[in-house]
């Protein structure tokens, strides 16, 4: 998972000067000694980390701490402050236009996803905030990419314009945003061409796509696993082409996160995106205070709960309530549940997000098995609907006839129903405690 050095390493930093009564100046001096080493390993450029520990420090041998009551969690208040600034601090929310189409050029050298990255960016458009984008197939170069993004048009069932690749990408570009004004696009995502290296044509080429299409974001795309590459390249576009944001991609692999902790700072051009898997869907508009409080441990959990009402069913999850009340809760209800999860994203990821779940011993290391979650729904598929509703039911040879149906062992079979069991043990004692809870007044 990404950060998971600097996290821990952060983690058990701050641990050690959270329980402490009183903190004294030689304290945070060793706790910043150990924070400068955690962001230097995670790649994180040397500058910042200078300014980055200074500040910090500054503020932690302060009034503000060394008096507090509890010394301790004020410094570690000091550091997530420190780190969301670092990130940029509020939110940057992607621009609209007073007169529509809003025009976005979408730039990066080849590989980083910016074909990849333009179709979630459609998708999200048009997800979360109802817009109708326009995709502009303009990389000319790279071959297949008008392909690829015509096949992701396909995917998402949206419109790419495309004129081929004889034709400049300026006079795509323009006859793009006329095409958009015509059809009512509110939004055009121009995909540029990429490079191996940043080179004069390829910034020329930009300019004039820029100052022809007058664009209200200019976002680039790198790479996060590039590390302090990402930063280098994000500065040469940035000063040539002046950037409006930067969208950072593969944060779903195990970077250290030194690219995001330093783009900002170094460019001062906020992360507007950060792309968190391959699918259309994995694109998350970036948080910095939520990144902050997840690289500490803290959990994002208000990402959570966006993903989770992103893909629950509300109608579904009353019903599930009322199941769970009157005891009434079934294996396909199991089904339909672990549906529902696994909409939200990689389990592993979901964990991630849950306060303090690194120190949860057993979680650390959990590679949730995906594997593992089909045998469950395949299991479940194999019973009949009079077991699936009274697993009671299921004697030796009901359970050997699963497995075989199943294409898995009687132990897993066993271990699913002995899980079930145990689960609706817990519901009864979470609906008898919510009652009684209720008649004492007890606030849930
Ligand atoms: P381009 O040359 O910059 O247009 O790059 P592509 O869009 O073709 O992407 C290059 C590769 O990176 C493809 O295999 C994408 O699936 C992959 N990719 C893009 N974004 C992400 C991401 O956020 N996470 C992961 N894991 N892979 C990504």
């Amino acid at each position: 998972m990404a950060f998971e050095g600097l996290a821990d390493r952060l983690q058990s930093t701050i641990q050690k000067l959270k329980g402490k009564g009183k903190v004294n100046e030689a304290d945070v001096k060793e706790m910043m000694r150990e924070v400068r080493l955690a962001l230097l390993e995670a790649d994180v450029n040397f500058k910042v980390v200078k300014t980055f520990v200074n500040r910090v420090s500054e503020r932690a041998v302060g009034q503000e701490v060394l008096k507090s009551l509890t010394p301790g969690q004020q410094v570690v208040k000091v550091v997530k402050e420190e780190l969301t600034e670092l990130m940029g601090g509020e939110q940057s929310k992607i621009a609209t236009a007073s007169k529509p189409p809003t025009v976005v050029m979408m730039v990066g050298l080849q590989g980083a996803g910016k074909t990849t990255t333009t179709g979630k960016l459609a998708n999200f458009l048009r997800k979360k905030h109802n817009r109708k984008p326009l995709l502009v197939a303009a990389d000319v170069y790279r071959p297949a990419a008008i392909k690829q993004l015509e096949t992701l048009g396909k995917q998402l069932d949206m419109p790419v314009f495309s004129l081929g690749d004889q034709v400049s990408p300026v006079e795509i570009a323009k006859q793009a945003i006329e095409h958009a004004k015509q059809e009512h696009h509110d939004y055009v995502l121009i995909d540029t061409a990429g490079r191996l290296h940043i080179d004069e044509n390829l910034m020329d080429e930009l300019t004039q796509i820029k100052e022809l299409s007058n664009p209200q974001e200019i976002f680039l795309v790198v790479d996060a696993m590039t590390g302090q590459d990402a930063v280098n390249v994000a500065d040469s576009f940035n000063k040539q082409l002046g950037l409006t944001g930067v969208v950072l991609t593969k944060l779903d692999g195990d970077t250290r996160g030194g690219a995001a902790l330093s783009i900002r700072s170094v460019t001062d051009t906020p992360i507007k995106f950060i792309g968190m898997g391959e699918k259309l869907d994995a694109l998350e508009a970036f948080h910095p205070e939520r990144m902050a409080s997840r690289i500490l441990g803290m959990g994002d959990v208000l990402t959570l709960i966006e993903k989770a009402q992103a893909s629950v069913d509300e109608e579904k999850a009353k019903e599930l309530e009322q199941k769970m009340k009157t005891m009434s809760f079934t294996f396909d209800d199991f089904l339909d549940q672990l549906g529902q999860v696994r909409k939200m994203g990689p389990i592993d990821e979901l964990l991630g997000m849950l306060p303090g779940a690194n120190k949860i011993k057993g979680l650390k290391n959990v590679q949730v098995d995906e594997k593992q979650i089909g045998h469950v729904e395949a299991i479940i598929q194999s019973m009949t609907k009079k077991e699936k509703t009274n697993p009671e039911i299921i004697n030796a040879g009901r359970r050997k006839r699963i497995a075989k149906g199943s294409g898995t062992s009687v132990q897993e079979v066993n271990r699913l129903l002995k899980q079930f069991e145990d689960m609706k043990k817990m519901m009864k004692q979470m609906s008898g405690m919510a009652k009684s809870g209720k008649k004492k007044g007890m606030k849930f």
